[in-house]
């Protein structure tokens, strides 16, 4: 070993979901949104010209388009690029303490990549055998708690009472809801962070929204948290968004008729599947995402989903304890899930 390798941070990356390269694919291996995002997005002006200049740090029309859609001041409310941006700058500046930072073990498979990035020791908090956050597990002295709200992969949702429940537990550190499904079903434990001030909600516009491709995250909460994960961010790259995805990012916003409209679809197209799922001998837990984590009785998960690939269809397969026999499908369009559920058929009749 050389001497200088003995100083380098070294990780195990996060493994994000394939992103095929041909057009031709039946994509639901990802949660992105099967619609587009909104005309008014698809038809907002931009001065590319401005692009000589540096974008507005502050990403203000962004900010204060989504404080007033959720009804809170803009300094309750942080932006960032995708929420994956916004829950790495929150794990630097909330997650400091010696003691572990809990979450569940089945969970987004990011938060161990960054605590081992960030050196925050941590502690996986196992879910009980119907996948279901144990509250009480989160009742032990700790450095700060985070989950997403539903749950991912799982799809479920914990209410606002079980919310309540763990604040009130944990009062003395950070807690961070990750609510980058919460459009797809559940409730928003928005309203609560006027009572807890302790409370970051996380949300996302890759889902919901139908912009992945545009990377916009966003945190609310108390005005004292906001302030620090800016001084945080600013320590560390003051122009996160582009003036292009402040622009459409705001655009977005304007238009909740096409936002209802499209998340409706989905939970239609979702209520279908399921009961197409249980038809074929596949059980979930009742979903309130925009996908579906599935298990079939007999045919193992990583036959259908290496069966799947073949007829380009892309679902999402953990090779992980507990869960590697469960795929996680995401919600596409009607004509997406009818040949799924074709070829799911074909499958489980072999
Ligand atoms: C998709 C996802 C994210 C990241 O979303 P981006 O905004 O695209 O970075 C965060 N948390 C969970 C639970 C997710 O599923």
């Amino acid at each position: 070993m050389k001497a200088w390798e003995k100083n380098i941070r070294k990780v195990v990356p996060y493994t994000p979901g394939e992103q095929p390269k041909e057009r031709d694919v039946i994509k639901l291996n990802t949660n992105e949104n099967p619609y587009p995002p909104s005309p008014k997005v698809l038809k907002a002006k931009l001065e590319l010209e401005r692009l000589r200049l540096y974008p507005d740090d502050k990403a203000k029309i962004l900010v204060d388009a989504l404080a007033d859609y959720h009804n809170i001041n803009a300094d309750q409310l942080f932006v960032g690029v995708g929420s994956d941006d916004v829950l790495a700058m929150s794990f630097m500046t909330f997650f400091n303490s010696e003691k572990p930072i809990f979450f569940p073990d089945i969970t987004y498979s990011f938060y161990d990549v960054w605590a081992d990035l960030f050196k925050i020791p941590y502690r996986t908090k196992t879910l009980n055998d119907r996948f279901e956050i144990v509250a009480k597990d989160y009742y032990e002295a700790n450095g700060g708690i985070i989950f997403p709200n539903p749950n991912a992969p799982t799809g479920l949702a914990v209410d606002l009472s079980f919310i309540k429940d763990i604040l009130e537990h944990n009062q003395d550190v950070v807690v961070i809801v990750d609510e980058a499904y919460i459009d797809f079903g559940g409730m928003s434990a928005l309203s609560l962070i006027h009572q807890y001030e302790n409370l970051l909600i996380v949300r996302t516009y890759s889902k919901s929204r139908s912009l992945a491709g545009l990377r916009i995250g966003y945190a609310m909460g108390n005005s004292d948290l906001i302030k620090v994960l800016n001084d945080v961010k600013y320590s560390f790259n003051s122009y996160t968004l582009n003036y292009p995805s402040i622009v459409l990012a705001a655009e977005s916003i304007k238009d909740d008729a096409y936002f209802k409209k499209t998340v409706e679809k989905v939970i239609h197209t979702r209520e279908w599947f399921e009961k197409e799922l249980t038809r074929l001998g596949f059980t979930y837990p009742k979903s309130s995402a925009n996908f579906v984590f599935a298990s079939h009785k007999t045919v193992p998960a990583r036959k259908i989903f290496e069966a799947a690939k073949k007829e380009k269809i892309f679902v999402r397969f953990f090779d992980k304890p507990r869960i590697d026999n469960y795929l996680r499908i995401s919600i596409g369009t009607d004509e997406d899930m009818k040949k799924l559920t074709e070829f799911l058929e074909k499958m489980v009749m072999m």
